[in-house]
């Protein structure tokens, strides 16, 4: 059974991600998308609600779940029995930063494998944090996240 991780910091979960959960789940048997708990780095949501959101919005996936992890992320895989890692690519600037992540988890276990997914073109440009910048100062954030967490992020950037 082969479980690939898609590892990231999900603040808030966007369609560019989703994307890359939704083909993922048809190459892998499971797939785990794993919130990294950063401590150094406080976010819009806390980790508990990155997952809810996340599972909010791929509750039809029968083999998508939802975790957190801290720590190394090779100590997560080993756990989990999962030996592959799943990133998506943006463009050129995400590639220096993948590559040296993707070799440093090879060199720390050389059983796991990181495999990459090229962003659909029309989500290239999304990133988390674009679409935080774009919904505090009241943009319209459809077509950038789910519709069913779109309520959420207002909410939360409100500060309700
Ligand atoms: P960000 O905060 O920049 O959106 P994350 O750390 O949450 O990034 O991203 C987790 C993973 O998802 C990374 O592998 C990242 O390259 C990938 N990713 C993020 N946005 C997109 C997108 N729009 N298209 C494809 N992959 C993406």
């Amino acid at each position: 059974m082969k479980i690939a991780v898609y590892p990231g910091s999900f603040d808030p979960i966007t369609n560019g991600h989703l994307d890359i959960i939704e083909r993922g789940a048809k190459v892998f048997d499971e797939l785990i998308v794993a919130v990294l708990v950063n401590v150094e780095k406080k976010g819009l949501f806390n980790v508990d609600e990155r997952v809810k959101l996340i599972e909010k919005v791929t509750k039809n996936y029968k083999n998508v779940k939802v975790e957190s992890f801290n720590g190394l992320l090779i100590d997560f895989m080993k756990e989990k029995n999962a030996n592959v890692i799943l990133k998506g690519l943006r463009a050129v600037s995400d590639f220096e930063y993948e590559f040296q992540m993707a070799l440093m988890n090879n060199k720390l276990d050389p059983e796991v494998e990181t495999v990459f997914m090229m962003t659909n073109a029309q989500y290239s440009y999304l990133s988390s944090s674009a679409v935080k910048q774009v919904a505090k100062f009241g943009g319209c954030i459809k077509e950038l996240v789910p519709d069913e967490i779109i309520p959420d992020v207002i909410k939360k950037i409100k500060g309700e």
